[in-house]
């Protein structure tokens, strides 16, 4: 199990993330879906459903270390990452 956001999840859960994160642009918007799901996502590009990836919950925050220090992020809710330096 990990924390995240105040809350532990298994490291292998699936969350969604986008064809950018994957290439290597930075997680800029951590969103929570009204049924609990996260999505990382590069907050830059629009997307299409075709943009959606699939990632684990460890795997996202070895890309973006700072995910670990999130407050609760509320159901429906999403968090704006300010951009690395
Ligand atoms: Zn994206």
């Amino acid at each position: 199990m990990l924390r995240l956001a105040g809350e532990e999840f298994p490291e292998s859960l699936a969350c969604i993330t986008c064809s950018h994160v994957l290439e290597g642009h930075p997680i800029g918007l951590v969103a929570r879906d009204e049924d609990g799901d996260w999505q990382f996502l590069c907050g830059t590009f629009a997307h299409q459903v075709s943009d959606g990836r699939l990632i684990s919950i460890s795997s996202a925050i070895e890309l973006e270390p700072r995910l670990s220090s999130l407050k609760a992020v509320p159901l429906g809710a999403s968090v704006t990452l300010e951009p690395r330096k």
